[in-house]
């Protein structure tokens, strides 16, 4: 009898049925016309009925499946039963096919770390900008984002008539080491400078930052997970986002999914972030990444912006 599938596949696995079923979520929130936002810090900062519901699926079926795993998730809720509706017990199966790499085939459940960004670009969620969101599930061992899955529940929304070769949503997923699916990569030409920011969460260091990259062309999107999609699948060249703000539920699934594809994301630095139960969740020093060339736009970093955002 063949060996039971490693940890990391079996939670990748899991992970993928989850955020498939949390896009179901997010669109059936929406169809029903009935948001519930609610400001958090500010009217930049929402939350939605979407990303309550969400955040209740993804933790209660991963912990279920998996009790040793630390799962971290953004929304700040009470503790109350989860309705059974909203469990996925699926797991993928042509994920569990896929061998694990060899350096993490070994891993414990309790070594692993979860974020979940239940609904990224909830802003743009609330203003109909629906494919900037995405649904996020990063994992990480020993500090390093090893693993992520992106569930993009709008995607295709503006094909008409939907059907015969396209279908709304879908999901991306990667591990280091093994690669990363569910999308075609593809760059952006050669030498064509592209810059992905933010649309909602703007200021004048983001700005200056993005103006010393001397873009040839300047995208303002909501979502982080979205962002890092621009950058695999070559609409842009850079993701530049020189303020405090994004938190590691944002960066971990992305930065998984770009690293096992040869891409780069750090602070505005060059500084790797990383991704242990007890770090600080807020990003301070802003993102910086890159599919190629990483070191070029590192370069073009102001002094003012550095100073301006001290890493830690
Ligand atoms: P954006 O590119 O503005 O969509 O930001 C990417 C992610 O970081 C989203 O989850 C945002 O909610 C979060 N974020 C960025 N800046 C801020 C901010 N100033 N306040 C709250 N959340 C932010
Ligand atoms: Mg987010
Ligand atoms: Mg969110």
């Amino acid at each position: 009898m063949a060996n039971r599938p490693a940890v990391l596949m079996r939670l990748v696995a899991s992970a993928y049925a989850v955020a498939e079923k949390a896009g179901t979520i997010v669109q059936k929130v929406l169809q029903s016309g009935e948001l519930g936002i609610v400001e958090k810090s500010g009217a930049n900062d929402l939350q939605t009925l979407a990303d309550r519901l969400v955040q209740k699926s993804i933790c209660a079926s991963l912990s279920k499946s998996f009790p040793k795993v630390t799962i971290i998730g953004e929304e700040e809720l009470p503790a109350e039963a989860v309705e059974e509706d909203l469990i996925e017990n699926g797991q993928s199966s042509l994920i569990l096919q896929k061998s694990c790499p060899d350096e993490y085939a070994s891993l414990k459940e309790e070594e692993l770390v979860v974020w979940v960004d239940p609904l990224d670009g909830t802003k743009e969620y609330t203003e109909g900008l629906l494919d900037h969101v995405t649904v996020l599930i990063g994992i990480a061992y020993g500090g390093t984002a090893i693993a992520g899955v992106i569930n993009q529940p709008f995607y295709n929304y503006q094909v008409q008539p939907m059907g015969a070769g396209a279908s709304l949503g879908r999901t991306l997923w990667g591990v280091l080491g093994l690669g990363a699916f569910g999308f075609q990569l593809q760059e952006v030409p050669d030498g064509k400078r592209i810059i992905t920011t933010t649309r909602s969460h703007s200021n004048k260091l983001v700005i200056d930052a993005v103006q010393a990259m001397e873009p040839h062309d300047v995208i303002r999107v909501g979502g982080a997970g979205n962002k890092i999609i621009q950058l695999v699948e070559g609409k842009a060249s850079a993701y530049v986002f020189a303020s405090p703000g994004c938190k590691k539920w944002d960066t971990c699934a992305p930065e998984a999914i770009l690293h096992a594809v040869g891409g780069k994301l750090t602070d505005m630095h060059g500084n790797a972030y990383t991704y242990d139960a007890n770090v600080k969740h807020m990003n301070s020093a802003g993102v910086l990444a890159a599919l190629r060339n990483h070191e070029y736009y590192l370069s073009r970093v102001p002094q003012a912006v550095l100073q301006a955002l001290p890493s830690n």
